[in-house]
Formats: C-alpha cells, sequence, structure tokens
C-alpha cells in the first residue's frame, strides 16, 4: 500500500496498494483476452458505450474535482474545468467509431481499400500533473478505436484514475476493457514496456524517463506516444497589447503551481517595451491569489510534493536575480510564491531546465529574428504564445518557432478538438485533434481481384 497526501495539509487522505508484476501481468492478460470481443463491438454500439461513460463522468464532476483538489492541490475552479474535460473528450471520441474510414484506392484488376486496425492492448502512463485530462487524452480515443486499456495513474495522484476506473463499470463498458492499476512506474509502468502483449504505450511525463520508455519499446518495436517536458516561450513585441500581455502572463505560467508541460515559462519581450512591461508584469503577479485550492477565488495551489517543492527551491538560490514574488500562504502544505527572475541569459539553467514549478524567467529581444532564435534556444518545443497586432508578424513567428502547439495574443495550447504534441525533446505523436485514433491503429491494406 501507499499513502496518499494532501499537498495543501501534508495529510494522509488514502492509502491505495502498489500493484506488483504478477498482478500487472493479470491485467494485462485480461486485457488481451477480452479485446476480440471489443473490437467485434459494433460501430454504433461502442459509441454508446462511450456516450454512457461521458454521461457517468458528467454527473460525477463536481466528485471528481474534489477528489483532485484533495489529492493534487489544484484550485477547485481547474479541477471542475479537468472533470469537464474528461467527459468531453469522451463525448467527442464517441463519434469516432463510425467514422473510422479506411480508403478505397484505384488499382488494376480488383479494387484495393484499407482499413484501420485497432493496435491491441494499450498501456497509458500518466503523470500527476493533470491526472484527469491526460488519462481521458489516452483512454477515450483508444477505446473508440477497439483498443483495450491498462493504466497507471502516478503513485501521489492515483484518486481520480481509480474513481474513472469504477464509473467506466457503471458505464457498462465490460470488465477488462478499461482497467486502472495503481502501483510504482519502475514496477507496472515498466510491464508496461516490456510485456509482449502491450502494443502501443502511452506515456506523459519528464523527458528522462520518456527516453528509456522509447529504449525500452525499441526491443518490441514497440508503438509510443510520448508527451514530455516543455519550456515555452511567451514572446512578447512591443506593437502588442502591453497591458493584456502583461495582465495575462502570470496565467501562462503560474496556472497549476507552474507544473504544467505548456506553462510559458520564459518571457521574451522586445527591449524598447521590457521596463515597461515589468512594471505592469510585477502588479499582475501579485495580484494571482495563491490561497486553499478549496475556495472558489483560489487561483494558484501548493506544489504537489515536498520533493517537487525542493527541485522547485533548488532553482532560487539566495542569490537568484528574483525581480519580484507574489504572496503564498505560511504553514503546512507545499506552497511556493510566483516567482519572476529577470534578466536572465539564455546560458541560464534557469533560461534552459523545465523548473515545473511557478518560476518564470524574463530575458529582452532585439527584433523578431532574435525573438525565434531566442525561442528556439532549447531542447524543448510544446507550446507558446506571440503577443504582437501585426498579423503578418504573427503568422512569421509562428512558423518560425519549432513547438507543436501556438497561440496568438492568448495562452491557450489544448482544445479536446485541436492536435497538441510536441516538437524536439517535448516528445513524438500527437494527442486529440480529429486525428487521434491514428495513434491507435494499423492501416491494413487488401487488394481484391476482379478477375475471373
Ligand atoms: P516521471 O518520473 O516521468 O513520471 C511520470 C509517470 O511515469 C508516473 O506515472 C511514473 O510513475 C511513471 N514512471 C516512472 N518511472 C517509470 C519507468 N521506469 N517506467 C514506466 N513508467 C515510469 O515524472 P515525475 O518524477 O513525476 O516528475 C519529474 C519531472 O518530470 C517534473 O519535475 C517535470 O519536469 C517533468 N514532468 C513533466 C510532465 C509533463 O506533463 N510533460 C508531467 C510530469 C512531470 P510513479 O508515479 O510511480 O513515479
Ligand atoms: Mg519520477
Amino acid at each position: 500500500m501507499s499513502d496518499v497526501i494532501n499537498p495543501a495539509t501534508e495529510q494522509v487522505i488514502a492509502s491505495v496498494p502498489a500493484a506488483s508484476v504478477e498482478e500487472t501481468d493479470e491485467a494485462i492478460a485480461r486485457a488481451h483476452a477480452v479485446w476480440p470481443a471489443w473490437r467485434a463491438v459494433a460501430p454504433g454500439d461502442r459509441a454508446n458505450f462511450l456516450r454512457r461513460f461521458s454521461d457517468i463522468v458528467r454527473d460525477h464532476v463536481e466528485e471528481l474535482a474534489q477528489l483532485e483538489v484533495a489529492n493534487a492541490g489544484h484550485t477547485i475552479g481547474n479541477a471542475r474545468w479537468e472533470a469537464n474535460n474528461v467527459a468531453n473528450v469522451l463525448a467527442y471520441y464517441a463519434g469516432a467509431p463510425e467514422r473510422l474510414f479506411g480508403r478505397q484506392i484505384p488499382v488494376a484488376g480488383g479494387i484495393d481499400v484499407t482499413f484501420q486496425e485497432p493496435i491491441g492492448v494499450v498501456g497509458i502512463i500518466v503523470p500527476w500533473n493533470f491526472p484527469m485530462p491526460i488519462a481521458g487524452w489516452g483512454f477515450a480515443p483508444a477505446l473508440a478505436a477497439g483498443c483495450t486499456v491498462v493504466l497507471k495513474p502516478a503513485e501521489v495522484t492515483p484518486l481520480t484514475a481509480v474513481r474513472l476506473g469504477e464509473l467506466a463499470l457503471e458505464a457498462g463498458i465490460p470488465e477488462g476493457v478499461f482497467t486502472v492499476i495503481t502501483g510504482k512506474g519502475s514496477v507496472v509502468g515498466q510491464r508496461f514496456i516490456d510485456h509482449p502483449l502491450v502494443r502501443k504505450v502511452v506515456f506523459t511525463g519528464s523527458t528522462e524517463v520518456g527516453q528509456g520508455i522509447m529504449a525500452g519499446a525499441a526491443a518490441h518495436v514497440k508503438r509510443v506516444t510520448l508527451e514530455l517536458g516543455g519550456k515555452s516561450a511567451n514572446i512578447v513585441f512591443a506593437d502588442s497589447d502591453l497591458e493584456k500581455a502583461a495582465a495575462t502572463a502570470p496565467y501562462g505560467v503560474f496556472d497549476n503551481a507552474g507544473q504544467d508541460c505548456c506553462a510559458r515559462s520564459r518571457i521574451l519581450v522586445e527591449r524598447s517595451a521590457f521596463d515597461r512591461f515589468m512594471e505592469l508584469f510585477e502588479t499582475a503577479v501579485q495580484g494571482v491569489r495563491v490561497e486553499d485550492p478549496r475556495l472558489e477565488t483560489s487561483e494558484m495551489g501548493p506544489l504537489i510534493t515536498r520533493a517537487q517543492y525542493d527541485t522547485v527551491a533548488g532553482f532560487v538560490p539566495d542569490d537568484a536575480p528574483v525581480a519580484f514574488r507574489g504572496s503564498c500562504p505560511s504553514g503546512p502544505g507545499f506552497w511556493f510564491p510566483p516567482t519572476v527572475l529577470a534578466p536572465v541569459s539564455p546560458t541560464d539553467r534557469t533560461f534552459q531546465e523545465e523548473i515545473f514549478g511557478p518560476v518564470v524567467v524574463v530575458t529582452p529581444f532585439e527584433d523578431e529574428a532574435d525573438a525565434i532564435r531566442l525561442a528556439n534556444d532549447s531542447d524543448y518545443g510544446l507550446s507558446g504564445s506571440i503577443w504582437t497586432r501585426d498579423v503578418g508578424r504573427a503568422l512569421r513567428v509562428a512558423r518560425g518557432v519549432e513547438t507543436g502547439a501556438l497561440s496568438v495574443n492568448s495562452h491557450s495550447s489544448v482544445r479536446y478538438w485541436t492536435p497538441f504534441g510536441g516538437f524536439k525533446k517535448s516528445g513524438l505523436g500527437r494527442e486529440l485533434g480529429p486525428d487521434a485514433l491514428d495513434a491507435f491503429t494499423e492501416t491494413k491494406n487488401v487488394f481484391i481481384s476482379t478477375e475471373d
């Protein structure tokens, strides 16, 4: 068993089993055994299973949200959005089984058609930063494609995943089609890589563990989707709506206490606007409400664990160039105030490494080319923002930045109906959007002779 701790109070709130290799193998064997029946469910019926699952999740949004507030310290507003996101993603992919089209390709002497065949058992490994959405982005399209799923939540945030597994059964999804297994990454997660009957692994987490997963999968030529770290740039040009850019910048990086792979944790500001931006940004940072995540007014909660607190604090030593900080509660809980480091050189580790906490660096740039060069001066390429009133410039910079999900004059990265994923060391493959089932199917080509 392993204890689950509320990061806002440091109290133990639950204890969950840590599955062994044998228990993991049993779950995988069950998922494999029920796969033929699940893939044979008619498209319209599979769609109805997913619609029912979506409806039941929707009926439990408040319960799931409260569970996430207690387990992960997410603000109640965010947690409700996250639970609704699971329902929305299920509803969206409920439309997919009936649209899982192949093609008919002109050939001589017969007809040629393609089928999108489900890949088999899918293993999903989920991190602690967004336990509900990241689980749903994997299991909803996988189930829609006709795959069965074994899912491992992060050891520190298992509670909502376990509940979603129960709700799937309530929705009538047959036993074994979607199984949540709690336990350690090094045991359960590793078994998803090593077990030959898991045909595909969807992993979200650190680049380091992701690299190990890709290497382990190679032994089986196992398919992988990887959503890894980020160090995204928020590029602010002098011709932008500077007030709006500064007012929203804290929420582009400090949301979820900065524990977001899409966090805009490098703010690049055109030199001529730097001082004015910093003035406005200071006011905005001081306005961020860091408080008990159960409060409706809360905009930022604590970090997830003591270990994460120590990692984040390690990036802000006594001689760090702190420009200003926000406030946070004292007392129990892993609270870290919003922290702004400026000016920071691109060679500094705070500019290069993913901090995964509420720490942002601000760096000036000279012109458009310099902005693109600095944004691309990173191993990562997941997300980013561009603030300008010049449409041509917005498009030139968007095309120039090597990253998977950009927003202009806003900080949005994720809509479940648009593709999401990273360039470079931020990952491999895409989730969400209209093509998500490609990651859970193999294309089969069949030629049928029409000759006598
Ligand atoms: P992590 O170690 O990559 O964990 C992510 C998931 O992988 C967890 O479910 C973990 O299980 C599992 N895992 C760990 N080792 C594994 C292995 N050998 N085989 C299979 N699965 C394994 O991430 P973390 O330690 O929680 O966080 C470390 C850093 O990663 C963060 O500070 C942040 O920089 C980055 N991170 C990025 C994202 C993202 O969304 N891109 C998310 C989380 C973390 P356990 O729970 O048992 O460890
Ligand atoms: Mg780890």
